[in-house]
């Protein structure tokens, strides 16, 4: 190929373009020169290559500043060759595909089709999705909380922004592999094909490689991020924090971080969905002649409960609204308040001849009817 051209000045942006300034210079020139509308026109299939292989490059987050920086260098390998190769491949098949489906091949291509998630044949891989469990108190869960989260992930490295070489440094076929990035072993009857350990893949090494990350383009980062729970969480819920995983490997996109929360149990409040319960003892004479008692929640606001008079032991009564809220919305679940009744085991004098004459006058059965289980509050 002839002397390659600096890709701003293929697209016809400037160097701070932003990516929609970029998207669009692309469409303009991937239209103009889309080798359906141009049959037979080699000069025109060479534009349209080299703008879609600058687009590859401006588009990509992680490509861009490499590019911005190294020039061709910082992206050979990313985006040159392979990669490229493979890009237009998938182009052809669409083109041999479809009756010239302009408006389909666009939403492919501006839909995320150069992202992959899987290692492809220049040995972009995703980092791995790293998982973090935050253990928050049961009052957190249910008005929510800031939470700070530290952790070590991989990032990019600093010295070689990902690229794994020395400066000076360039990439050879590997020796093991031969350049194919797959090794065959036999084991038994067969021959298997595994990925080249040498060059994990990518079908190339760095004869120099850099000194901090020591080839492998990351290196181990501690990291602090200060997390917004909602209100409302419950036990086992996932927070996923997209990119805060590892960094990729060769380009390839980060990971994601996923906080696992975990509710510790308190010692009054339990939680059933977005109801809460709590127990509160009264006395036998309040329980029978009914009573005004406040009890604290769980945020140390009190509220006042009316229990009727007659109510039975484990007597479950509802406060409406001081639930749990619905995360993102206003609204709560109810309290559940479960009576016990206390019985006294020390009475004075005046108790005793009061709680006789009561006897006396209730004069119980001495042979009650058995209580149907089913008929018991729990
Ligand atoms: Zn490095
Ligand atoms: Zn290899």
């Amino acid at each position: 190929m002839a002397e390659k051209r600096d890709y701003y000045e293929v697209l016809g942006v400037e160097k701070s373009a932003s990516l929609d300034e970029i998207k669009k210079a692309y469409r303009k020139l991937a239209i103009k020169y889309h080798p359906d509308r141009n049959p037979g026109d080699k000069a025109a299939e060479e534009k349209f290559k080299e703008a879609t292989e600058a687009y590859e490059v401006l588009s990509d987050d992680k490509k861009r500043p490499l590019y911005d920086q190294y020039g061709f260098a910082g992206v050979d390998g990313a985006a040159g060759g392979a990669q490229y190769s493979h890009a237009f491949h998938d182009f052809s098949d669409l083109f041999g595909g479809m009756g010239g489906g302009f408006g389909d091949i666009f939403e492919n291509i501006f839909g995320g089709g150069f992202s992959s998630s899987q290692r492809s044949s220049d040995g972009h891989a995703q980092g791995a999705t790293l998982r973090y469990d935050l253990e928050i108190s049961f009052k957190a869960a249910v008005f929510g909380t800031k939470a700070e989260i530290r952790f070590t992930h991989n990032e990019v490295c600093e010295t070689c922004h990902g690229t794994g070489g020395a400066v000076g440094s360039s990439r050879k076929t590997c020796p093991s592999c031969q350049g194919t990035g797959q090794i065959r072993r036999s084991s038994g009857f067969f021959a298997m094909q595994q990925t080249c350990p040498t060059c994990r893949g990518t079908g190339t090494i760095i004869d120099k490689p850099c000194s901090v990350c020591h080839g492998s383009g990351v290196q181990e980062k501690n990291k602090m991020m200060t997390l917004t729970i909602p209100a409302g969480v419950d036990n086992g819920k996932r927070i996923d924090i997209p990119h805060q995983g590892d960094a990729g490997q060769n380009g390839g996109p980060a990971g994601d971080l996923i906080v696992v929360i975990h509710v510790a149990e308190d010692r009054f409040f339990e939680r059933s969905g977005q109801d809460l319960y709590c127990a509160v003892p009264i006395t036998m004479a309040q329980a029978s002649l009914g009573a005004e008692i406040t009890i604290p929640l769980l945020d140390d606001k009190r509220v006042s409960v009316k229990v009727p008079a007659g109510t039975s032991n484990g007597k479950l009564l509802r406060i409406k609204g001081e639930g749990v809220p619905y995360t993102g919305t206003s609204r709560r679940g109810d309290l559940y308040v479960k009576i016990v009744v206390q019985v006294p085991s020390r009475l004075s004098a005046q108790q005793k001849a009061l709680l006789e004459q009561y006897l006396a006058l209730e004069n119980p059965t001495t042979s009650p009817a058995l209580i149907p289980l089913e008929s018991l509050s729990r």
